[in-house]
């Protein structure tokens, strides 16, 4: 059977989509303007949270509350070296200390029993990672924080549309979303921060766009009031209304495309039960809702005749993309450089390093697309 490439995330977009930005292009008016307002407001009453800032992207997002927060040199930030390396980049810029957290083995998330012992008179911040669309158990980190006077923000990159004991993630307290291609909804590139810290947001804000005291967009100059003044200096990670249509169209979509994803990782489970070599993750258990945003699974190269890298590279010569969420952020050259020390202290997290495979998983895939991975992948580890 002769199949296209099926890569491991593509995104859907409608011909719904493309109108909505084609207005937007035809309108003359591109930059931030009523599109990103609404795209804030729909996705405030979607989260039903208090507050929503869009972005230009998730990294931008964790920059500014970095920044907000007044966190630099001194100041110690607690999260898992499994992410995404942009969090940690940005604490680094910060000049801030990365104390890496280490995860469950099994669902791949940061809880209290591995913040807990890491937290310290100088700890300012915790960001645990939603990962691949579950919940992380947040009650006894919220509590922890609340204790310790320490700013608890959830990076929900992978959350759009999570939920949490019946609660969708950024409803409460700080997360923050990822609108990237791979994401489960998509604005080319695109950020939100929610937040019930009305200080918090008035400063990312202000800071999004070049610390200028009005936010206000001006029709004429596309993108400044003439008098607005800066109070602090900022940056400029504004989200082009170009971007922001694209947003609000996908965010419609949304739960259509959580419910596909479901269908799809549900039939993975099935058909995986049976595949010794494989270890699903877990999922934590007060996930109410999952956004299935990702597939991860762990191979065991103690029972197979190659090694996950090699894995991936036969998946590919049979037409079927694979990614890696993640390399760990401390194996990376410069952390290893900087924290040289970090991998005694992070087990499971150095466990699932080497075994992690995410298989592919879209709205746009169909059943029989699941089936052909999973007998591909069958073929590959009897070779
Ligand atoms: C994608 C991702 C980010 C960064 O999002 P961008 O919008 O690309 O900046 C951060 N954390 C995690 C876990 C991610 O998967």
């Amino acid at each position: 059977m002769q199949k296209g490439f099926l890569p491991f995330s593509r995104p859907s977009i409608s011909n719904d989509d493309i109108s909505a930005v084609v207005e937007v292009l035809q309108s003359g008016w591109l930059t931030t303007g009523s599109r990103c307002q609404e795209f804030e407001k729909t996705f405030r009453h979607y989260c039903g949270c208090r507050e929503a800032v869009a972005l230009s992207s998730a990294t931008a997002g964790m920059h500014l509350l970095l920044r907000a927060l007044e966190i630099g040199p001194g100041d110690e930030v607690i999260t898992p070296s499994m992410t995404w390396v942009s969090t940690v980049n940005m604490i680094v810029c910060s000049g801030a200390t990365v104390v890496f957290a280490d995860i469950d083995r099994d669902t791949l998330m940061t809880g209290i029993e591995h913040v807990e012992p890491l937290v310290s008179e100088k700890t300012k911040l915790i960001i645990p990672v939603h990962f691949t669309g579950a919940a992380v158990d947040l009650a006894p980190l919220r509590k922890l924080a609340a204790f310790r006077g320490i700013t608890l923000a959830e990076d929900a990159a992978h959350a759009a549309g999570t939920e949490y004991n019946g609660e969708k993630i950024g409803r409460r307290g700080t997360a923050i979303f990822s609108f990237h291609p791979t994401k489960n909804i998509t604005c080319g590139e695109g950020g939100m921060v929610c937040s019930d810290d009305d200080r918090l947001i008035q400063s990312i804000r202000r800071l999004r766009f070049h610390g200028l005291e009005e936010d206000a967009f001006d029709r004429k100059t596309q993108g400044r009031q003439p008098w607005a003044e800066v109070v602090e200096p900022g940056f400029k990670y504004n989200l082009t209304d170009i971007s922001a249509a694209l947003g609000l169209h996908q965010l419609r979509q949304l739960d259509t495309f959580i419910q596909h994803r479901k269908t799809l990782a549900d039939h993975y489970l099935n058909l995986l039960h049976e595949v010794d070599e494989i270890i699903p993750l877990q999922i934590q258990p007060s996930t109410s809702r999952h956004a299935w945003h990702l597939f991860v699974i762990r191979l065991t190269p103690e029972r197979m005749t190659m090694d996950r890298d090699t894995f991936m590279t036969e998946m590919a010569r049979r037409n079927i993309g694979t990614g890696l969420h993640f390399r760990a952020v401390h194996e990376h050259e410069y952390y290893r450089r900087i924290y040289p020390n970090a991998a005694e202290a992070l087990p499971a997290t150095e466990w699932n390093s080497s075994r992690i495979c995410s298989l592919p998983l879209f709205p746009g895939m169909k059943i029989e697309d699941v089936e052909h991975v999973v007998s591909t992948l069958k073929e590959v580890l009897t070779q």
